[in-house]
């Protein structure tokens, strides 16, 4: 099993292939120490959400190897690994339910006060009061109770609360009003914060205050270095 991790990620020499010949990722080496944020960039079938795969084990690779504190994560169970990676994905952000379900989930134990604290944590806390039925208001996984915006917030405060060592998070294409912008912003500092995590970047803040850029083109890594190093070549 996997203790309690510290979030050291390494990615060595990856190769992976859905189908022979065709790698979707080709010699990507990661060192990523514990507690920075990684974001991910590259066209439409660069790799990114291929590595994301790797990473959660959804598959493994052809050659190298994945390693999370030094330790091969197949030499781990599925479930010891699954229970220390927080997973944002776009779709899956809201599903039927009150929102307090929607942030529970996952942590059952989880009170009523924590869920509050989160919230807030993440500016959630407001919009989610003002709603008729607050806490206890139904959502649906299509329905338009609650913005684009909204609904990422709310998908912050369910990671906040399962506070994992690693997070990955795919980040929303929507166009989004300038206050909830900077909402979600100043969220995902929070969120972030001590956390190793990988992010499938779209929006410029995100990219500028990532630790390291990792530029994907045709499954290859092409470029490393925050924004200001990129920025002076
Ligand atoms: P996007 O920005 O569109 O999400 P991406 O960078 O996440 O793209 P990946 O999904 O990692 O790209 O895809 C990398 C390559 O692997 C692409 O050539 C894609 O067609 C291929 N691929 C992805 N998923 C599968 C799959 N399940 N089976 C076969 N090929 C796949
Ligand atoms: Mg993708």
């Amino acid at each position: 099993a996997l203790p309690s991790i510290q979030g050291h990620v390494k990615f060595e020499d990856l190769v992976f292939e859905y189908e022979p010949g065709r790698p979707a990722l080709n010699g990507i080496q990661l060192d990523v120490q514990a507690g920075q944020s990684i974001a991910l960039v590259g066209h439409t079938g660069s790799g990114k959400s291929t590595i994301m795969n790797l990473l959660c084990r959804f598959y493994d690779p052809n050659k190298g190897r994945v390693l999370i504190d030094g330790q091969d994560i197949r030499e781990v169970t599925i479930q010891s690994l699954r229970s220390q990676i927080g997973v944002v994905l776009q779709d899956t952000f809201i599903f039927s339910g009150t929102i307090k379900e929607n942030i529970r989930f996952g942590r059952l134990d989880a009170t009523d006060r924590e869920i509050e604290d989160v919230a807030k944590a993440v500016h959630a806390h407001d919009f989610i009061a003002a709603l008729p039925n607050g806490y206890d208001t139904e959502v649906q996984e299509r329905g338009n109770v609650l913005s684009m915006g909204q609904r990422q917030l709310i998908s912050f405060a369910r990671a906040l609360l399962a506070n994992p060592r690693v997070l990955i998070l795919d980040e929303a294409t929507a166009s989004i009003d300038t206050d909830t912008e900077l909402k979600i912003q100043e969220a995902l500092k929070t969120l972030l914060a001590g956390r190793t995590s990988f992010i499938v970047a779209h929006r410029l803040s995100t990219i500028r205050n990532a630790d390291k850029i990792v530029v994907l083109d045709h499954g290859r890594m092409m470029e490393i270095g925050n924004h200001d190093e990129l920025m002076k070549e």
